[in-house]
């Protein structure tokens, strides 16, 4: 059963049974609390920009969180789990209204230790990976919304980011350790998964459980430099960037490649990069950065910009032009560019890369971020595309899912649709036990809508 009854639920009614908890009615407010970035993609800003929850509620602990579902069951009220709402396909915006469950106000971290850490969702990541470097440790990765988005957020709607060159993707096994998940049953249960199990609830949306306590592994520190390299040919940076990835011994943390036009786009770094120039920009372990120079000359590359480890602490970080700030970037020069986000297949000559690159020219330019797959150094496409209507934005995604380039879509809130591609049956399987009424961030599991 889908509900869409969220008209007939008397609001006032559902208010008074949590008056110990903040809940914020104000319209305006609430609209806010109910958008993330969605608009990044002109297909889901017409869908997308009307909805709107009926009102918010603030708990400040997993007891809170178990009242709150009760009393939704109870209503029949549809539930929205919201971290910071940085998403940038819909994933919190609650397509049939009802109560937006802000996390922002469980922000314990409960304990850090060498290697795992265990915290409530509503931690920010920044906050986190500050605490964790007290004691030499830091975040495995982070997306590149690090500033502001929440760890809950970052397991149940992000995909990889910054640190993703040393550890792959979220779901890759051993990047989240175990999970405490609130039930939506008429009696409201808390549900340890460990291990595997984790992937039950791991990148679902929030459609199938409200995660109250995360165990996240971390990686050792290191200092950081940040570096930009300029490149008079654009396969030349993308050579310089797979070669980089695939050297074990120089330890870095990111590896992004940019085609020009896309450095254009960047307001504080013109003076950084020479016009024309395609570029890589990279952290990279200041211990290492001899041996980089000579891979830089290797490839009859420029570095352009570098800061020690010390000096990052000042102005923009590097990181914040990389991975979904590209297209933020963009998007403030020009609001008719949009993106793409495309799996190629592992291939150190990059002739897909090559292919795609040549064929499209400025109309998709090519931002590439470098992760590790499988074991392998492989790009992923975060193109900026510049968007003429919605039919040919389906023939460029086409054209490349016909040559072999797996495109998860960020055009769509679909969560299948989106980076999963397939129905996850243990996912859809959690949900018909823990959120039998299918309360839960409503219309976003297709499986579901479709069983
Ligand atoms: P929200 O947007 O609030 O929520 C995301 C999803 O998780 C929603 O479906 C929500 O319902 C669910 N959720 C939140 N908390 C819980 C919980 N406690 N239990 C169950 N479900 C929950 N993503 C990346 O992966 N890598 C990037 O590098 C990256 N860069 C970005 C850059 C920009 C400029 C923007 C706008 C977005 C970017 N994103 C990126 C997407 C997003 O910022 C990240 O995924 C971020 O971690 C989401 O965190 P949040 O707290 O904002 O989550």
């Amino acid at each position: 059963m889908t509900i869409t009854k969220t008209k007939l639920i008397n609001w006032d009614d559902l208010a008074s049974e949590l008056t110990d908890i903040e809940i914020i009615r104000e319209p305006n407010q609430v609209i806010k609390l109910s958008l993330d970035y969605y608009h990044f993609s002109p297909i889901l800003q017409s869908k997308l920009k009307d909805k709107k929850a009926n009102l918010v509620l603030r708990p400040t602990n997993e007891t809170e969180v178990l009242q709150i579902a009760k009393t939704c069951v109870k209503y029949q009220a549809p539930l929205t789990v919201r971290g910071a709402g940085t998403g940038n396909y819909g994933q919190c915006i609650p397509l049939e209204g009802g109560v937006i469950l802000d996390t922002t106000k469980m922000n314990n971290i409960n304990w850090i230790k060498p290697g795992l850490s265990s915290v409530e969702p509503g931690v920010k990541l920044v906050a986190l990976d500050k605490k964790a470097k007290e004691i030499s440790w830091e975040l495995r990765m982070f997306p590149s919304t690090y500033r502001t988005a929440t760890i809950g957020g970052f397991i149940g709607g992000g995909s990889s980011g910054i640190g993703s060159i040393n550890y792959g993707a979220l779901r890759d096994r051993g990047n989240l350790s175990a999970v405490r998940v609130v039930t939506m049953e008429d009696e409201p249960r808390v549900i340890e998964l460990r291990g595997d199990d984790v992937q039950k609830v791991n990148h679902a949306y929030g459609t199938n459980g409200i995660i109250t306590e995360l165990e996240i592994p971390l990686a050792p520190t290191y200092p950081w430099a940040e570096l930009i390299v300029t490149f008079d040919d654009f396969m030349t940076c993308a050579k310089f960037a797979q070669a980089l990835g695939d050297s074990d011994g120089i330890v870095k943390k990111l590896i992004t490649i940019f085609a020009w036009p896309i450095p254009s786009f960047f307001a504080g770094l013109k003076k950084s990069i020479p016009q024309g120039k395609h570029c890589a920009f990279l952290m990279i372990s200041e211990y290492n950065l001899e041996l980089f120079q000579d891979l830089v000359k290797e490839f009859k590359g420029e570095i352009s910009y570098q800061k020690t480890a010390q000096e990052t602490k000042n102005g923009t970080p590097i990181y914040e032009f990389t991975w979904n700030h590209t297209t933020l970037h963009a998007r403030s020069v020009d609001t008719n560019l949009t993106y793409l986000q495309s799996g190629f297949p592992s291939d150190k000559n990059l002739a897909l890369i090559e292919k795609m690159y040549r064929h499209f020219g400025d109309e998709v330019m090519m931002h590439l971020e470098f992760m590790r797959i499988d074991g392998q150094t492989t790009p992923v496409g975060l193109q900026i595309v510049r968007y003429s209507s919605e039919k040919r934005l389906n023939e460029i995604i086409e054209y490349h899912e016909e040559n072999g380039v797996n495109i998860f879509n960020p055009h769509t809130y679909i969560l299948e649709d989106g980076g999963m591609k397939t129905t996850d049956f243990e996912q859809l399987e959690f949900k018909q036990k823990v959120d039998p009424l299918g309360l839960l961030n409503p219309g976003k599991m297709k499986a579901w809508l479709e069983r």
